[in-house]
């Protein structure tokens, strides 16, 4: 048995069935100095791989680009894409998919270098990353998938030894990413673009097999895809508003098909309650504001529809009414996941007329009151109430009231509600300044406080006494900024 055999690598590569324009083969640029400075060892059982092995030398050189595992060839990926509203043709310019790991349990995910060097899509750009963006990718995606929300996740970071040059010169890293795949909405767009219908029709088929096999059978299996792609983002952007995270740079590159979040860049969890928060220094005009992701979301879901007219119907008018009335329902589908999800942070597990009013009302308490949103619903969960300005008010204890009476209309003992809540209500959330903390200390070589904030984000719902240290937001006046980490 070879090395990468006994490690567990069991790569294929579907994706090179699709029409050879989809793709560029291509090679990781070896790193200079491979240093593994995070490793995800349960991600890695679960993807059938020996972590003990994979954290020696021949495994690295895997993980690091040195060395691409046999049998497997790397591609990059073509897509495109609206940036900020704008199209433009892009591809994988930092990253190579090393191939499709196929886990003991047969199911098959995507294993990408991210930072790996140039490629023919790089552009003018270097192909590389930096350690801070990409600890920081796997920090907050390891989070999301710990709160319970579809995510691509990190199995390791490498530190390369090579250094990257941006406002000044960084220590350069790949993020090893595992995604259910890489196809995205732009990955849509690109075929349509170029205006070849058998190349879509592939794609579209391809995606039908990977990830909705069960609309095959369907008298349109486009219709049904698209429509199955729907639910999954209305699902997916409702999770994110009911922990308050803010993606910051939802271009239609970095949206799914499968459903799964992709791209931290300069996401951020919102500390105080208001629907405009933007973190992003980019995004200047709040595109991607907190209240504006699930309009984003429909708008990019619309952009996924111009692109598949051509399965829907042969006329295009009628296309475009199936397009448009299957996009009709997102709205509904996210109202009901929202609504879903905020009656299990308020512990009421059926449903009232009147939820809405209540619902509305707390937020808008919240942010009248500035209140901070993981804690306010922490401390409902505890029915502790301190520290916010907002349970000293009237309105509050006023709602609070209200609140009960609701509860009344429910045979659920409080320990059932309060079980309910703390399913639904992080204790704990990334906070932005613990996860800044965490980054200074690892480009220092001081990795305390980034193993203790992973270890206190594995279990969000945990409500243990060692998170109380993670709970409060940054006591700083300066708004939070991030960056696209390019
Ligand atoms: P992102 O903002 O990460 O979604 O990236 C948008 C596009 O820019 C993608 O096509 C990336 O591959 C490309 N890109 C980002 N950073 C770099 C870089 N340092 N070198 C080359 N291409 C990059
Ligand atoms: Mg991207």
């Amino acid at each position: 048995m070879s090395n990468d055999e006994t490690i567990g690598w069991s790569l294929k590569n579907s994706y090179m069935k699709l029409p050879q324009t989809f793709y560029e083969e291509t090679h990781p640029e070896p790193a200079l100095h491979p240093h593994l400075v995070a490793f995800n060892e349960t991600l890695a059982q679960s993807l059938g791989l020996d972590a003990q092995q994979l954290k020696e030398s021949e495994g690295i050189a895997v993980l690091s680009g040195s060395r691409i595992p046999e049998k497997s060839q790397s591609i990059a990926q073509a897509y495109a894409g609206h940036q900020f509203g704008h199209f433009t043709m892009l591809g994988d310019g930092r990253a190579v998919l090393l191939g499709e790991q196929i886990t003991p349990a047969g199911e098959r995910f995507d294993i990408q270098l991210k930072g790996a060097g140039r490629t023919t899509f790089s552009r003018g750009g270097d192909g590389r990353a930096a350690l801070g963006p990409m600890l920081r990718e796997y920090i907050i995606s390891e989070a999301m998938h710990a709160l319970g929300i579809p995510t691509t996740r990190g199995l390791a970071v490498v530190k390369t030894g090579l250094p990257v040059h941006r406002e000044r010169p960084l220590q350069g890293a790949v993020l090893i990413r595992v995604a259910a795949s890489h196809i995205r909405v732009g990955t849509f767009q690109y075929a349509a673009a170029r205006e070849a219908s058998d190349e879509l029709k592939k794609l579209a088929d391809y995606v039908i097999d990977r990830h909705y096999p069960e609309v095959k059978d369907a008298e349109n299996p486009y219709h049904e895809l698209f429509r199955h792609v729907i639910d999954r983002q209305a699902s997916l952007v409702a999770k994110w508003q009911l922990v308050g995270f803010i993606h910051g740079v939802m271009n239609t590159d970095n949206m799914t098909i499968s459903g799964e979040t992709i791209d931290y860049g300069p996401c951020a969890f919102m500390d105080t309650y208001d629907p405009k928060t933007v973190f992003s220094s980019i995004d200047q005009q709040g595109r991607y504001a907190y209240q504006n992701q699930p309009g984003i979301a429909e708008w990019n879901l619309a952009r996924f529809a111009e692109t598949l007219l051509p399965l829907f119907h042969d006329d295009t008018e009628r296309a475009v009414d199936i397009a448009q009335d299957l996009l009709a329902t997102f709205a509904s589908r996210f109202h009901r996941y929202w609504m879903k999800g905020m009656r299990n942070k308020l512990g009421l597990s059926n449903e009232r007329q009147e939820d809405r009013d209540l619902i509305k009302d707390l937020l808008q308490l919240m942010e009248h009151h500035q209140a901070d949103f993981t804690n306010t619903f922490r401390s409902l969960t505890l029915e502790s109430f301190t520290d916010e300005a907002l349970f000293e008010a009237e309105d509050f204890a006023h709602w609070r009231k209200r609140l009960e009476e609701r509860r009344a209309q429910q045979s659920e003992s409080i320990k059932t509600v309060r079980e309910l809540m703390r399913q639904h209500n992080p204790a704990v959330i990334p906070r932005n300044h613990r996860v800044e903390e965490a980054l200074a200390a690892a480009e220092q070589e001081e990795w305390a406080p980034f193993h203790q904030l992973m270890q206190t984000l594995k279990k969000p719902y945990a409500y243990s006494d060692d998170q109380k240290a993670y709970i409060c937001p940054s006591s700083s006046t300066v708004p939070y900024r991030t960056f696209c980490g390019t």
